[in-house]
């Protein structure tokens, strides 16, 4: 049966959680909506897609100042990159939102489902339904082929536009492009062509 989202998850009894975290913005409103919710919860940047490295450690960093803020622990996956070039070999040339985005999801909620496992923690969820470029939905069937994926659409309820208000309150960086080297060239691509058309 689909867990549907809405404060559905009331018959939890342990409510603890690990959330798999994409950067430190789009964790914001999803870690308060996940307190107001009752769970305790450990977070997880497991991020291989992110290209480069530093891109990597700077969005970790910043996470860092919202774990810090509400006092949580946040686990790091060493970056591996070339895992993640495998995992998604023969799909560069997808548009952002083609294929190559759900062979990524799987990848990194797969790296989430395995570390919940493994720290014992019943729950887990994802900050990628934030984004209103993510599709909640594909998430969602990727999601729930895995022990213990809960559905927390976070981009409802206005979710989207309160991780905005909140990272800049926090000063937080707030990237251009979704992560994968694909993704920078595509949006260096789109930002050339704004310059242009202004020009
Ligand atoms: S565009 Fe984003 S979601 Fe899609 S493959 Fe690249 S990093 Fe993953």
């Amino acid at each position: 049966m689909r867990k549907k989202d809405k404060k559905q998850f009331y018959y939890i009894k342990d409510k603890r959680l690990l959330l798999h975290v994409c950067c430190g913005p789009c964790s914001t409103t999803c870690i308060n909506r996940l307190i107001d919710e009752g769970f305790k919860i450990t977070l997880w940047f497991s991020d291989d897609n992110i290209y480069p490295e530093s891109e990597n450690l700077k969005r970790y960093e910043n996470l860092l100042i919202v774990a810090k803020e509400h006092n949580l622990e946040c686990l790091y996956k060493p970056y591996d990159h070339k895992s993640w070039l495998e995992a998604v070999k023969g799909y560069e040339n997808e548009k952002e939102g083609g294929a190559r985005c759900g062979l990524c999801f799987d990848y990194n909620l797969k790296t989430a489902e395995l570390k919940a496992k493994e720290l014992n923690i019943p729950y887990f969820a994802t900050t990628l339904t934030v984004s209103r470029y993510k599709n909640s939905k594909r998430l969602f069937e990727i999601g729930d082929k895995m022990d213990g994926f809960l559905e927390f659409d976070f981009k409802k309820r206005g979710g989207y536009d309160e991780s905005i208000r909140l990272s800049k309150e926090l000063g937080l960086y707030r990237q251009h492009y979704c992560g994968c080297e694909f993704s920078l060239a595509e949006s260096n691509a789109y930002i050339a062509k704004k310059n242009t058309e202004k020009s």
